[in-house]
């Protein structure tokens, strides 16, 4: 079988993938900034997340992810200017920003829970405020070694001292003039050049969550984060960073800037990149320019937010996708079919059985596809042949094949069998068949309420048309 090819942003080429010290593979995935709802694009990019985590397990590797929340430091402007995000939104809604960050944190999980996304338990899952210490060891460290320089009005990183002559940015290949070409740097007179950036704010009275630090009361810069997370749980070298397009210019580089300014080793072997959900317009969708829809509205338009995962699987994530509901239906229509196929399977005939030798065919050109660079569109497409060649030839014996193929596509079908098969108890039964009624009556009060108290016997209610599916609680973190 062909080893895990990926995208490597750092050498801009399709790389057999090995880790340092296999079968672990370190990855750390840039994540969420709390201040607003997260928008259908930012969760494509999560389901990116996932499904490069479950395709590294799926070739055997043990990962260890880590993924960062954004809960200071992030400005309006990801070139350090402006205003907190989430102070931003604690000023105008009336609450503190750990309120605030509380809240779209806990709406963030749900919204992944709703996709079968699985993400870091604490503390791998880890909060910006919960590692300020570490930030500031870590700057220590990078003022040590002369990187970075401290002002009244902070500590900045000098860019131009660690790019050298050439003043190239390793991950964009763009000098700091083309990188900043055009653009007018608002900046602070202490900088000694408008392409420094900030590790620590000092004197910003106004700026609500304020520590202590060697230099003074301050907050971290949004950059140093990632560094000083990554390193705590993953070591000063890891093997994949992910992120968006929009992190290579600035917030990578940055990142790569003072890590390697801190330790002298390689931060990041293989970096990796994806692409944006776009609209209609081909604009791109991003939480700085009005409302962007976001899973809630799957629901409302009587999409199962599942049918999201695999309408993202539509594209190579080096691809850009369009967003509409009716592209969004149209991938529902192909969870139905795996959901039916799942349903329809009688007990008896699907994990006791081996599966037919001709099964294989399929298995293997799915992990192909994923192994070359996540070819998801052509995964999904072996997936489905897999299924409609189990009706061609009158032959379910697929079952074990298929489950493996869903370790990655994520639809949760195993538990969908069961639910059909009354694995539950009786009462849970009852209440979600009472819970499907109310909702066809569109008695959304009632509906919740049930919803509820599944919810307090452990379990966990997904909506589709025509019904409901239960599956015993997973923990999230
Ligand atoms: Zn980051």
């Amino acid at each position: 079988m062909k080893p895990f090819h990926i995208f490597n942003t750092l050498s801009r080429r399709v790389e057999e993938f090995q880790p340092l010290n296999p079968p672990v593979v370190t990855y750390y995935s840039c994540g969420p900034t709390v201040y607003l709802p997260q928008h259908l694009g930012n969760m494509r990019a999560y389901v990116f997340v996932d499904t490069l985590r479950r395709t590294l397990e799926l070739n055997g590797y043990d990962v260890r992810h880590v993924m960062n929340i954004t809960d200071v430091g992030h400005m309006t402007s990801d070139a350090d200017a402006g205003e907190d995000k989430v102070e931003k939104t604690a000023r105008a809604e009336g609450k503190t920003p750990r309120e605030v960050a509380d809240f779209y944190i806990a709406q963030f999980k749900r919204d992944c829970d709703q996709l079968n996304i699985r993400l870091p338990a604490p503390p791998l899952l880890c909060r910006a405020t919960d590692h300020v210490a570490d930030m500031i060891a870590l700057i220590e460290r990078i003022v040590e070694r002369g990187y970075g320089y401290v002002t009244p009005s902070g500590v900045y990183f000098e860019v131009e001292k660690w790019r050298g002559q050439s003043r190239v940015g390793r991950l964009s290949r763009q000098s700091l003039d083309e990188q900043h070409a055009g653009q007018r740097l608002e900046h602070s007179p202490d900088k000694k050049s408008p392409h420094d950036f900030a590790l620590w704010v000092l004197n910003q009275p106004h700026h609500l969550m304020q520590w202590e630090s060697p230099w003074g009361r301050g907050y971290p810069g949004w950059h140093i984060e990632c560094s000083a997370m990554s390193m705590r749980y993953l070591g000063e070298t890891i093997d994949i960073h992910s992120g968006g397009l929009d992190h290579i210019p600035v917030h990578h580089e940055n990142e790569i800037a003072q890590s390697e300014g801190a330790t002298g080793k390689p931060f990041v072997r293989y970096f990796v990149h994806n692409a944006f959900l776009v609209g209609m317009e081909g604009a791109k969708i991003s939480k700085s320019v009005g409302r962007f829809p976001v899973l809630g509205d799957l629901a409302a338009a009587g999409i199962n937010p599942l049918a999201f995962r695999l309408f993202c699987f539509g594209a190579k994530y080096r691809s850009e996708l369009a967003f509409s509901l009716d592209a969004v239906r149209a991938a529902e229509r192909n969870l139905d079919y795996f959901a039916e196929f799942a349903r329809n399977l009688a007990d008896a005939e699907a994990e006791a059985r081996a599966d037919s030798p001709w099964t294989q065919e399929f298995d293997q050109r799915f992990i192909e596809a994923l192994n070359n660079d996540l070819n998801t569109p052509q995964a999904l497409a072996a997936a489905l042949e897999l299924v409609g060649e189990a009706y061609r030839r009158g032959d379910k014996r697929i079952w074990n094949t298929l489950k493996k193929l869903d370790a990655v596509l994520g639809l949760g079908l195993d538990a969908m069998r069961k639910v059909t098969h009354g694995e539950f108890p009786a009462e849970v039964t009852a209440l979600q068949r009472a819970r499907d009624a109310a909702r066809a009556a569109r008695d959304f009060k009632r509906a919740d309420e049930l919803r509820k108290e599944l919810e307090a016997k452990g379990y966990e209610v997904k909506d589709h048309r025509g019904g409901s599916t239960i599956m015993p609680r997973r923990r999230v973190a």
